[in-house]
């Protein structure tokens, strides 16, 4: 019945034409169930009130005897009508702006029902609607939904037609919740909360409807990632790599340090969801400098020790070249093959990378983008560390399976995530966490100064290098154009050049070629450019651990994880190291995360911090949200709501009565149409 209803096309409620029903579909409204899960933003209330309860600046219905002759006055093109009213027990006035036509309407004596704005002092009601009482009034004693609306469809034609959907098929609207929750939390059935979210009796039962919806949304959305994770888990489909400890603990003993605990037991964690018959789906999650790729890198090792294949998928090109570069150096010792292939390889690499990745010639492919393309093939694919940005959704994986691979999949996140943004945006994974730093390492220190301060700054940026440091010199961030940034950039660079003669400063960004780009970057690494201008291309992974200063102009405009982000480029080695802030903020939120970055270093409790600033939406940037768009619950609001429904749904899928059992079909479906499982898996 469900699905029937989910097909029906939005056309079939009357009154919806051909034309009608094109618009509503670019409002994403195709079928008559989403038409009526289009539930309004907020209500209007036209309630009648009584005066007396009422609090100066509500907006309020009430109805009353007009008792003087309405007077209408005009300035330039605007004009304020205004007449007295008896709403008992008061006299008030009523006041309309720029409704010079209604003066011949009002007379004395006459009833009216005025919806407005209410100024107690003054006993004023700014009106916003009129009507008088009798059959045409139809706003008064009801509340109204607003929904949001586009194009030729306004407000009352939505209202009407949603109506009429409901009359023709509000009685083949399906629960979906299985019983028990809907007993745990109280809530309304679905058919009775679709009715009265659009047609409430007050307000109070509209907002009740509304958490009947969003709890339903939310739960939905649970479910798909926790049976998503409980059929990966369930599924021997995977390969069980042959992990040889052995090599693993020698390979870790040749590096220049000694793991952390931290690390030991989440590359544990790793190797065990290798050596499993499933498919791995692992986040990694640890602070900027916690010690990830040293992680990633032990993890591909233990693949190809195994005989197959790994991938390191990174977002930019600097940082694939670095990690070409380091992981060369520590897989050179084992004879492990290390391919790189980008955006700038020439189409004769890429075609001979290709088949070499083929015939199994290499072990270890370092790139950006659509490393796992149509057009890639593995001999034995055992690994694929990639990012967040680049996270293994279905359907990469699907892309894979067709082709016969069934990597284990390890995703690196240096965002510390709290925790209802976690299980939103990675909640199919298993998470490991970093939670120690690396012995030895100083926190940064960080000030905040204003621009007027530049001089000081400029001496401090002589000093490190002068001491044997080297210096990072961040530009201003333009929103939305890389242009300007670059521009700054390239401003910037010239100025210190103009202010340190004997200095070698670098400048890099986002226009550069990628062997222009390589080209600093290796100097800087290896010492011969000592301070380095960039754009924020720099920001993510880069590692020069003898930088012991980073400067960032206009740090206001940065939001504070990147700006945490940044100050992780230093502080990487032994030395004690610097970060400084130059700033002038403007607003309050400015001004805090300034002072949030000089007060911590700690990346979780940023992280938080970030995230009241800003709001979830905010909180992963605008490129890469990770965040679904949710229809009808808000993150901010509904945050409880989420950690509710994430443990409803995973008590549900590791119930066997769930896959097997009456009772769950709709969802079961459900679940299938969002393909987290092939046809096949079920009847
Ligand atoms: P992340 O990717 O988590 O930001 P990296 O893996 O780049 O951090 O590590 C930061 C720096 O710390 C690198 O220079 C790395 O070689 C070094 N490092 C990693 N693990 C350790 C450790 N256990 N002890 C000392 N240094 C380490
Ligand atoms: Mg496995």
């Amino acid at each position: 019945m469900m699905d029937l209803q989910r097909r029906i096309p939005v056309k079939e409620v009357h009154g919806v034409g051909a034309q009608k029903a094109e618009e509503l579909n670019s409002m994403g409204i195709f079928t008559v169930a989403e038409l009526l899960e289009y539930v309004p933003f907020r209500y209007e209330d036209y309630t009648l009130r009584d005066l007396a309860g009422v609090k100066d600046g509500d907006r309020i219905t009430i109805q009353g005897t007009i008792l003087g002759e309405p007077v209408l006055q005009r300035y330039g093109g605007k004009s304020r009508l205004s007449c007295k009213v008896m709403a008992e027990p008061f006299l008030i006035t009523a006041v309309w702006f720029n409704r010079p036509f209604l003066k011949d309407k009002l007379q004395v004596q006459q009833e009216i029902l005025l919806t407005g704005k209410w100024d107690g002092r003054r006993m004023q009601l700014t009106v916003s609607d009129s009507e008088f009482p009798g059959p045409g009034a139809v706003k008064t004693g009801t509340v109204q939904p607003v929904y949001s609306v586009a194009g030729s469809i306004t407000q009352k034609w939505l209202r009407k037609v949603i109506k009429q959907a409901l009359t023709q098929y509000g009685a083949m609207i399906h629960e979906l919740l299985p019983e028990a929750l809907i007993h745990k939390y109280g809530l309304m059935s679905r058919g009775k909360a679709l009715s009265i979210i659009h047609l409430p009796g007050d307000v109070a039962e509209g907002q009740k409807a509304r958490r009947r919806m969003v709890y339903e949304e939310l739960f939905l959305f649970q479910l798909k990632l926790q049976a998503y994770r409980a059929l990966t888990r369930s599924r021997a489909d995977g390969l069980a790599q042959r992990v040889d400890l052995p090599a693993v603990r020698e390979f870790v003993r040749s590096l220049p340090f000694r793991l952390t605990e931290s690390q030991k037991k989440v590359i544990a964690e790793i190797l065990h969801d290798m050596q499993e018959p499933y498919c791995m789906n692992r986040l990694l999650q640890g602070d900027v400098g916690s010690g990830k790729t040293v992680v990633a890198a032990v993890a591909l090792y233990a693949a190809v020790k195994a005989g197959n294949q790994g991938s390191l998928m990174v977002p930019t090109e600097i940082l694939a070249e670095q990690h070409k570069r380091s992981l060369d150096k520590l897989f050179e010792p084992y004879g492990v093959q290390v391919a790189l292939l980008t955006g700038s390889s020439t189409d004769r690499q890429r075609r001979d990378i290709l088949a070499s990745l083929q015939m199994g010639l290499i072990d270890l492919i370092v790139g950006t983008h659509a490393l796992i393309q149509e057009d890639v093939y593995f001999r034995q694919l055992g690994l694929v560390v990639t990012d967040e940005q680049h996270r293994f959704g279905v359907n990469q994986r699907s892309i894979l399976r067709r082709k016969g691979m069934n990597p284990d999949v390890l995703t690196m996140t240096a965002t510390p995530i709290p925790r209802t943004l976690a299980i939103t945006a990675f909640g199919d994974m298993d998470v490991s966490t970093l939670r120690e730093m690396p012995k030895g390492r100083k926190p940064v220190q960080t000030f905040w100064v204003r621009h007027s301060m530049l001089e000081r700054v400029l001496g401090f940026i002589r000093k490190e290098v002068d001491g044997g440091g080297q210096a990072y010199v961040i530009c201003p961030l333009i929103e939305e154009s890389e242009k300007l940034d670059v521009q700054n950039a390239i401003d910037v660079h010239i100025q210190l050049q103009q202010h340190f003669p004997q200095m070698r400063v670098g400048l890099l960004h986002g226009r550069m070629t990628a062997q222009e780009k390589d080209a600093v970057m290796q100097g800087f690494k290896e010492g011969s450019v000592e301070t380095l201008v960039s754009t924020t291309v720099i920001e993510v992974g880069v590692d020069v651990p003898n930088a012991s200063l980073m400067v960032v102009y206009d740090a206001d405009r940065f939001g504070l994880s990147q700006l945490h982000q940044l100050r992780g480029r230093v502080g990487r080695g032994e030395q004690q190291s610097f970060c400084v802030l130059i700033a002038d903020p403007k607003t309050e939120v400015g001004k805090e995360r300034m002072k949030a970055m000089v007060e911590t270093t700690d990346g979780f409790e940023i992280a938080r911090r970030d995230l009241e600033l800003r709001g979830p939406g905010d909180f992963f940037g605008t490129k890469q949200s990770g965040l679904p768009d949710f229809r009808i619950a808000d993150m901010m609001v509904d945050f409880e709501t989420m950690e509710e429904a994430r443990d409803d749904a995973a008590e549900l899928v590791a119930d066997p009565a769930f896959w097997t059992g009456a009772g769950f079909g709709a969802l079961r479906q459900y679940l299938q149409r969002e393909q987290v499982f092939d046809s096949d898996v079920l009847d």
